[in-house]
């Protein structure tokens, strides 16, 4: 049986999706972004001009697939990341799911039960996003530091109820390397298995340790913000990575940057979005290929290795999460 994905562009075969990158953003907007009236006008076909630039650019090394984990409180917009795979060539999934409370915007899914949420998650897949016909690939999952809030923990726990229903894998955020292995209990007590999860930004902190738990428990560790190097050094980022292939988990590691491409409205706490070259100047989404894959290699990891991480877990983690669903769901009656 092949797993069958939803991308932007309609079902595709798990294995068809070739190299993926696992956490890029097309758009984002921070929730309430358009009250900030001294910024210019969003002016659309410019900023989906730009992205398929940095898209083309992308595919030139090989990338075919690409994830962008925007969830549904963070300026989504379906029918922009569509256009934007359409004219670059490069395969896009979009997701369903929300943020963290502290930065998303949960009221009206704070009001509503839980029943209510798997509901409207499940809907996002199976029928599509609003009237866009776009079927969302995953869903997000977030979480913030510390502490995981009683709204975080239903959404995570009608992600993990909605993924069940739908075959669909989890993709999370953390902040500062804490709370995965919560967002895991969460996802296993509603009875999802590990390996539906990625736990995102797990590369924000020198911490083998951690990166290595969440492994052992089968999830996928995300060493996702590559080039985000005034969080974590690049360096520390690929230290942590190799050590994490070495102890016999280069099947749970997952690679990609977490750039955002374009940003309705300024950044969160009105920085211009021209500042980011000077704060991080390698936090572009061919980083991976032009300086990270060359130096994992002289570190000695094999391309054979590399492949493994940016094609084989993509592929295998869909394929999981899709036979997880499968494995979870009640045996129809005889
Ligand atoms: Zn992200």
């Amino acid at each position: 049986m092949t797993t069958q994905v939803n991308t932007v562009e309609g079902r595709r075969d798990a294995a068809s999706l070739g190299r993926t990158l696992i956490h890029e953003h097309v758009l984002v907007g921070f929730p309430g972004w358009f009250m900030d009236a001294r910024q210019p006008p969003f002016k659309r076909a410019e900023a989906i001009q730009r992205a398929v630039d940095a898209f083309q650019e992308l595919h030139a090394h090989g990338v075919t697939t690409v994830i962008d984990p925007c969830p549904m409180d963070l300026g989504r917009d379906v029918e922009f990341i569509a256009e934007v795979g359409q004219k670059s060539g490069v395969t896009l999934i979009c997701t369903t799911g929300v943020y963290a409370e502290s930065m998303g915007i949960p009221y009206t899914l704070r009001a509503l039960p839980i029943e209510a949420v798997t509901e409207i998650f499940v809907k996002e897949i199976e029928d599509g996003i609003g009237s866009t016909g776009i079927r969302a690939g995953l869903i997000k999952i977030a979480t913030g530091e510390g502490h995981v809030t009683d709204y975080e923990k239903k959404m995570i726990a009608a992600s993990a109820r909605a993924a069940k229903i739908t075959g669909v894998p989890l993709i999370s955020h953390t902040e500062n390397c804490s709370c995965g292995h919560e967002q895991i209990d969460i996802a296993t007590g509603e009875g999802l298995a590990a390996s539906s999860l990625i736990v995102g930004h797990s590369d924000g902190r020198d911490d083998h340790d951690y990166q290595r738990s969440l492994a052992e428990r089968g999830s996928y560790v995300g060493f996702d913000r590559f080039g985000l190097e005034q969080i974590v050094p690049d360096q520390v980022r690929m230290k942590n990575l190799k050590m994490l292939a070495d102890a016999g988990h280069k099947a749970r590691i997952m690679v990609s940057h977490d750039t955002v491409n374009c940003w309705l409205g300024g950044l969160p706490g009105g920085a211009a979005p021209e500042t980011l070259n000077q704060i991080a100047p390698n936090w572009r989404m061919t980083n991976l290929f032009e300086r990270i894959f060359p130096e994992l290699k002289r570190m000695g990891m094999t391309q054979a290795d590399l492949d493994t991480i940016v094609a084989e877990n993509p592929r295998r983690y869909f394929e999981e999460a899709a036979a997880n669903a499968k494995a979870a769901a009640p045996k129809a009656a005889e």
